[in-house]
């Protein structure tokens, strides 16, 4: 066997022994790649933040001030509406709104332009102090509780939704679930009937007919506080009038005096003058 021979059979070897390693490294590299990704999913939160905000919203207008009226507790722990379920109460506590567009971070004081950068603020450096317990996320409870429609009210434009009665069963039954866990009627006299109202407030229109509309009862606070608006605008319209009117009346008084006291002024001259000297 020759010099040359002998070389090229080492650079045929060497050849041979990359593509062999090469592959094996791709492999390794890409189970590294899919741990580090395994890793980082498991640290990441799987429950939206703004549908956490919807459920809030639709609580606190559509059950709590029903609760606060028949001083009823909710449990923590057989009940997923009760503020201590919801997994982002604390980061919500924890948001200070310095000026329209300035949004801090309760925890390490740092200010953000929007909410929206906060929230990602909060995934990224904050979401390690979440209790990621299971039955935590309120957006979960969406399907039950209508978030879509309450978002559609405020919506001028709104979405022709097809029914499926799979996912409306579905939500029945997640809805029903919620209405004998919050308020069990064996509990007590309370609890049945805000159980009973519970299911026509939330649970009844889980349906395909579209005669049916969610939050039968109407609104709480919100109502209210349009209700305590509209009193107090009108109030401040009839306090308007009353002064307008009662300056008015001065204003008039006064060109009135004035105008006697300019006649009487013009009586005394004349009557001065109509003196024989
Ligand atoms: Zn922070």
């Amino acid at each position: 066997m020759g010099r040359r021979t002998c070389l090229l059979l080492v650079f045929a070897l060497a050849l041979c022994s990359n593509s062999f390693i090469a592959p094996a490294q791709l492999i390794t590299e890409k189970v590294g790649n899919r741990q580090q990704k395994q890793e980082e999913e498991k640290g990441r939160v799987h429950c939206s933040r703004s549908r956490t905000r919807i459920v809030r919203e639709i609580l606190s207008e559509y059950l709590l001030p029903f609760l606060e009226a028949e001083q009823y507790n909710l449990s923590s722990t057989s009940c997923r509406l009760h503020p201590d379920n919801d997994i982002f109460r604390e980061q919500e506590e924890k948001i200070e709104r310095l000026h329209p567009m300035q949004w801090q971070c309760g925890y390490c004081k740092k200010v953000f332009r929007s909410q929206n950068f906060l929230d990602t603020h909060f995934d990224n450096r904050h979401s390690s102090m979440l209790d990621t317990s299971p039955n935590r996320c309120l957006a979960d409870l969406c399907g039950a509780l209508h978030c879509d429609y309450f978002d559609s009210l405020s919506n001028s434009k709104r979405k022709k939704v097809t029914c499926k009665p799979a996912v409306v069963d579905r939500n029945l039954h997640l809805c029903e679930v919620l209405a004998n866990t919050c308020f069990p009627i064996e509990q007590s006299a309370v609890a049945q009937r805000l159980n009973d109202f519970f299911k026509r407030q939330f649970c009844d229109a889980h349906t395909c007919d579209k005669q049916l509309k969610p939050f039968a009862r109407g609104s709480g606070i919100y109502k209210n506080r349009s209700l305590y608006f509209a009193i107090s605008l009108f109030t401040l319209f009839i306090l308007a009038i009353y002064y307008l009117a009662v300056y008015i009346h001065n204003r008039d008084l006064g060109m009135k005096r004035k105008s006697l006291r300019r006649l009487s002024q013009q009586a005394h001259i004349k009557m001065h003058k109509a003196k024989p000297s």
